[in-house]
């Protein structure tokens, strides 16, 4: 006897002590499973010419054995090696086994089931013993699997004719399991979860003096069946199914094209990201299908990089099976299908932008971070495609608006105003924003580090300019208060200067952007503060020095001492300058070049 892993056995005693109430899932598990195997052989044989397989005999049968006690699952797929049983029954799926142990200590039991599905192991809901015999399409030897539950498994050889597997459940010997022995209700759960499943899924029918094969599912898969005969369940338990997403898409969009170019599309709107999503290893792609046979597991040119959270099927009989990857690059009907397919998703993603925000918001929060590298990465090609799912949080609303939104409720606005950090409420604190939304001013408030990045690069929205209020003019002020300012920088042009030199800055001037605060930083040129600090995060780039202007608020009883300090102590003012655009480095959250003089100085004014 082998033991399970330790993960599998904790999911094993979930299944058994069945806290997951839907039980009857464990067929449509089982039945996908069998699916999947009959899909892997017949993928292998399109590629390897040495596989020889009757398309017309892959099957499912479905048998019922009242006196064991036994339902008996039998596929002809491409069946499991004795290492392939060990690994692939003896361990949780791999497919869900990272969200398990991420989860294993935070979440509910029943949420950890639902996060990544059931799989084989749901047979034990239902089964006393569960019994894998299965041989590989390569090999000549069989081997059975048995196991009645947490306390391990057997693996011995056995005889089996033909390849593929068999799962043989011995249903649990109380009332309430009965009715998995009754054709009827086995019938009724093949309809109910698994009719879409495009091979036949066949069970015994005895009449009085003979023994049929009956087909029991309809063969038509979901993309191709009228959309009005189709429950939005269905739609749901297909894609569950066939991505192992456990969470209810946002949207599904089900396309018939019929006319010039023939195609059936159903692609799906996840609501969340799944685990390896923004990681190297994720594979964006549709499923691609010529007249319902798999042509290609992730058909990559069918999706966008910035779409490619969608997952999803092709289905067009107008694509030859056996096409090449290369080849399928310059396929005039790919290409003509990419792009419906992507004005499809733009205009679903709008559409429930607009009547769907709660679903909306979800979609931005798992993937508008997707929508903004899309727009960074093009260097603004695909920008007109794109900036109209883009959200910021407005100060105004305070809650995320679309650009659009924005301008339709600062109608009077000039520009579009927005501010960069790492979260709503500091952003909110910094002495240039507070001075602007004081004044009742919309500002955007930007806490992703790439979307300052973002707006540069689409430069203008509605013939509207983006204004960082924080290194950009921000003209809010009247006629006498700009006369008022421009009189004191160009009085004061000396005091200044000897600031600017010994600070050793772009520049330093008096500024009427600030309410209570005393100094604030802003900078020339086209490198923003938030910018310096991003890029300089990243590695192997050079040391990025944003052009700084140490700004005063002119209204502040600091200019009169400033002003008395040029008459009478220069070196003292020289002191306060470093102090003054030390405070204003610590405002915006950079570090100071050197700590040790700033506290010193200060210390001595303190003495
Ligand atoms: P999942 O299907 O999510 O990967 P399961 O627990 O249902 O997880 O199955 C684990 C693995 O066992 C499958 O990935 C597959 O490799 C293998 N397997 C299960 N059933 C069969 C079958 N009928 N034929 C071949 N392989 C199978």
């Amino acid at each position: 006897m082998k033991e399970f892993k330790a993960e599998s056995k904790r999911l094993m005693e979930l299944m058994i002590n069945s806290i997951y109430t839907n039980k009857e899932i464990f067929l449509r598990e089982i039945i996908s499973n069998a699916s999947d195997a009959i899909d892997k052989l017949h993928y292998k044989s399109l590629t390897d010419k040495s596989i020889k397989v009757n398309k017309e005999d892959f099957a499912i049968n479905i048998k019922i054995n009242k006196e064991d006690r036994t339902l008996t699952i039998s596929d002809n797929g491409i069946g499991m090696s004795k290492d392939e049983l060990e690994t692939n029954l003896g361990t949780i799926a791999k497919s869900g086994s990272y969200d398990f142990k991420e989860n294993n200590e935070k979440k509910e039991n029943i949420d950890i089931i639902g996060q990544f599905g059931v799989g084989f192991y749901s047979a034990f809901m239902v089964a006393s013993k569960v019994e894998v015999i299965s041989k590989s399409f390569d090999s000549e030897d069989a081997n059975s699997w048995n196991s009645t539950g947490i306390e391990g498994y057997t693996i011995k050889k056995c005889k089996k004719d033909d390849y593929g597997t068999d799962i043989i459940l011995t249903i649990k010997d109380e009332e309430d399991y009965n009715c998995y022995l009754e054709d009827s209700t086995i019938r009724n759960l093949i309809k109910k979860y698994s009719d879409y499943i495009t091979y036949p899924i066949k069970m015994e029918t005895k009449t009085d003096n003979e023994v049929k094969l009956e087909t029991i599912n309809s063969l038509v898969p979901l993309w191709k069946r009228n959309k009005k005969d189709i429950t939005l369940e269905e739609y749901n338990t297909f894609y569950s199914d066939k991505f192992f997403d456990y969470e209810k898409p946002l949207s599904h969009i089900h396309t018939k094209a019929e006319g010039t170019l023939e195609y059936n599309s159903l692609i799906y709107i996840p609501s969340r990201a799944s685990y390896d999503y923004y990681s190297k290893s994720y594979e964006k792609g549709l499923q691609l299908y010529s007249n319902g046979v798999l042509v290609m597991e992730k058909c990559a040119d069918l999706l966008p990089d910035y779409f490619s959270f969608v997952k999803g099927v092709v289905d067009s009989p107008d694509l030859s099976l056996n096409i090449s990857r290369e080849m399928l690059q310059q396929n005039k009907v790919l290409i003509t299908i990419a792009n419906n397919i992507e004005k499809h998703i733009k205009n679903e993603l709008i559409s429930m932008q607009k009547d769907r925000r709660e679903d909306y918001l979800k979609f931005w929060e798992a993937f508008g971070l997707q929508i903004k590298a899309g727009i960074y990465n093009s260097y603004g090609i695909d920008k007109d495609k794109l900036q109209d799912l883009l959200m910021f949080y407005s100060s105004k609303e305070s809650k995320l608006v679309s650009l659009k939104e924005y301008i339709e409720n600062n109608k009077d606005e000039k520009d579009i105003y927005y501010a960069c950090g790492e979260a709503v409420e500091q952003i909110k604190l910094l002495p240039q924003v507070d001075a602007l939304i004081s004044k009742g001013k919309d500002v955007l408030l930007c806490t992703t580090y790439i979307d300052e990045f973002v707006l540069k690069v689409i430069g203008k929205y509605e013939e509207k300019e983006f204004k960082n209020v924080c290194s950009d003019n921000v003209d809010t002020d009247s006629l006498e208060e700009k006369e008022e300012l421009n009189n004191l920088n160009n009085n004061e042009k000396d005091l200044l200067s000897l600031m600017k030199d010994e600070i050793g800055i772009e520049e330093v001037k008096f500024t009427s952007r600030l309410k209570k605060h005393p100094v604030c930083l802003s900078t020339a040129g086209d490198i923003s503060i938030e910018m310096e600090k991003t890029l300089n995060a990243m590695p192997n780039n050079e040391e990025i020095n944003a052009q700084k202007i140490l700004e005063i608020n002119y209204k502040h009883p600091i200019v009169k001492t400033l002003q008395e300090l040029y008459k009478t102590d220069k070196e003292k003012l020289k002191k306060y300058s470093k102090i003054l655009y030390a405070q204003a480095r610590l405002i915006e959250g950079l570090s100071l070049d050197n700590p040790t003089e700033v506290t010193d100085l200060i210390c001595d004014m303190l003495v």
